[in-house]
């Protein structure tokens, strides 16, 4: 008897089923147009935890149609793409229109949790709002791009994802010539704020009640049911974007370029540039290099946070009706920060209980690292390592600073905070380790991987990729890409030039 399942075929692109949500709004939200083909494109890399969220089996990423669709080079059926407009703050000033200069939408397809994922290309040329830009994206700042976002996903904190990068030996001048790429993102919607403050500053207010009632009855459907909506709205982005924020400083991630044109909607990490994982612990470090006043520093982000979420708040005042109901809805935001990030760093100290004292021996933590530019990983994986006694398993943490003898005289009051809660050397271990990634992406980690692939040795991107998939696993086989930057990482740069 025959008793083998014949099983479907695995899907490829052509089971992509293109709708475009963002197209129903009114023309002047968009332009359609086509991306700009690029020649003899080349698969780079393709997540395939990406493509499953959109029911895409891992070989259909590899198919010559794949490359073909996600460069734009070929059409895909049914999809309608187009460029947006928005506007927004860059470094705190008012910058007028800006808009998708080099990302082209082409539009939404189900995803398999049910709801809808937006799919755009990234480097597919020039658009009406391109401005001075040439269109395109380099390859250096599209692996970084990929890689960063299926990392961050994998700590589990809100992005935009990736699902490909393919290449092309196309130059694109920046300080010197470098080799193009295509990304294609994915989220449900890549609305930001700066797309609600074009409409206010261009007192457009049909414009942007249509925007405000797409972006609700899209993604805040249970918004619609408030005695406010807009209100509403506000009050659950700052929500959420507090949320981001506190999750980026736990795990040490600085955006470096926190203009409200790409702040999300949706409180997704979005746009990555210049963006840095803290090495050696500095609260103002500053990760883009462009940034020279060090608005975007590390220890800047929560309350730039605040500030977009007041810049979007002033841009829905017309809808929400009055100055005080607008600032109610911004009001949370630092006690939604504060409780979120406390909630964080108590996990990341294994900490199960909030005690009166908490802030002080974190205060302390933070000045020691700082003293001893502790790397921030390293430091928080091998704290879980630290028992409630004394061993020589406390080394390889005890070794990270300068001022052993200040690190000893906090380790015992750490010691004494867990012993108060009863707290248990291996559960606590395990805890830790689901919280304190192993694996980041360190620029030294991404700016090796870049330079094999602009040799077309795409092998370290992909095994790069895969580890930073599962961040808090151990993976000994990988250890090496755990350790502290090698000297010459020291003088790598990341700039917006990308
Ligand atoms: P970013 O700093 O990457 O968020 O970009 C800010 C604005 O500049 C956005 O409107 C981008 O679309 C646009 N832009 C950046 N690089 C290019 C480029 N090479 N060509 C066209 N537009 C670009
Ligand atoms: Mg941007």
């Amino acid at each position: 008897m025959n008793n083998r399942l014949a099983f479907p075929a695995a899907p490829g692109v052509e089971h992509l089923r293109f709708a475009n949500s963002f197209a129903s709004l009114p023309a002047v939200f968009y332009t359609k147009l086509m991306p700009t083909p690029i020649p003899a494109p080349y698969l780079v890399a393709a997540s395939e935890q990406a493509a499953q969220l959109i029911g895409l089996a891992p070989t259909a990423c590899a198919s010559d149609d794949f490359i073909q669709i996600f460069t734009g080079n070929h059409a895909a059926a049914d999809s309608q793409p187009l460029a947006a407009v928005y506007s927004g703050h860059q470094f705190g000033v008012w910058a007028g229109q800006l808009g998708d200069g080099r990302a082209i939408l082409l539009g939404d397809v189900a995803a398999s949790d049910g709801g809808r994922l937006e799919l755009q290309l990234k480097g597919s040329g020039a658009t009406p709002y391109s401005r001075m830009g040439d269109g395109r994206a380099v390859l250096r700042s599209s692996i970084r791009e990929y890689l960063c976002s299926e990392a961050m996903a994998a700590l589990g904190i809100p992005t935009s994802r990736a699902l490909s990068v393919i290449g092309s030996d196309q130059l694109a001048m920046r300080e010197r010539p470098e080799t193009t790429a295509v990304v294609t993102r994915m989220a449900p919607s890549f609305v930001r704020f700066g797309s609600f403050e074009h409409w206010y500053y261009n007192n457009q207010a049909e414009a942007l009640r249509a925007l405000a009632d797409y972006v609700i009855a899209g993604f805040y459907p249970e918004l619609l049911a408030a005695e406010n909506p807009y209100q509403a709205l506000l009050a659950e982005v700052t929500r959420r974007t507090a949320h981001l924020m506190a999750q980026w400083q736990a795990v040490g991630f600085m955006h470096g370029v926190m203009n409200t044109d790409n702040m999300s909607i949706l409180g997704l990490t979005l746009d990555y540039g210049p963006f840095g994982f803290m090495e050696a612990y500095d609260p103002r470090h500053i990760c883009n290099h462009s940034d020279q006043q060090g608005r975007y520093a590390y220890n800047q982000q929560p309350q730039i946070g605040h500030w977009n979420c007041f810049a979007l708040g002033q841009a829905l005042l017309p809808l929400i009706g009055s100055v005080e109901a607008t600032e109610a809805a911004l009001s949370s935001y630092q006690a939604q920060y504060g409780a979120k990030l406390d909630e964080l760093l108590h996990a990341k100290l294994g900490l199960l209980s909030h005690q009166p004292d908490d802030d002080k021996l974190l205060d302390a933590m933070f000045a020691l690292m700082q003293g001893s530019h502790v790397d921030f990983t390293l430091f928080f994986r091998r704290l879980g390592n630290l028992r409630l006694e004394q061993s020589s398993a406390d080394a390889p943490l005890r070794d990270l600073f300068i001022d052993r003898a200040a690190f000893d005289a906090w380790a015992l009051q750490y010691r004494a905070r867990l012993k108060m809660e009863n707290s248990q050397d291996h559960s606590r271990k395990l805890a830790m380790d689901a919280s304190n990634p192993k694996y980041v992406l360190r620029n030294y980690l991404a700016q090796t991987a870049i330079e094999h692939a602009q040799n077309k040795d795409f092998s370290e991107v992909k095994k790069l990729q895969q580890i930073l998939e599962n961040p808090f696993d151990e993976q000994p086989q990988h250890a090496q890409y755990a350790e502290l930057p090698p000297d010459w990482a020291a003088g790598l740069e990341v700039s917006c030039s990308s």
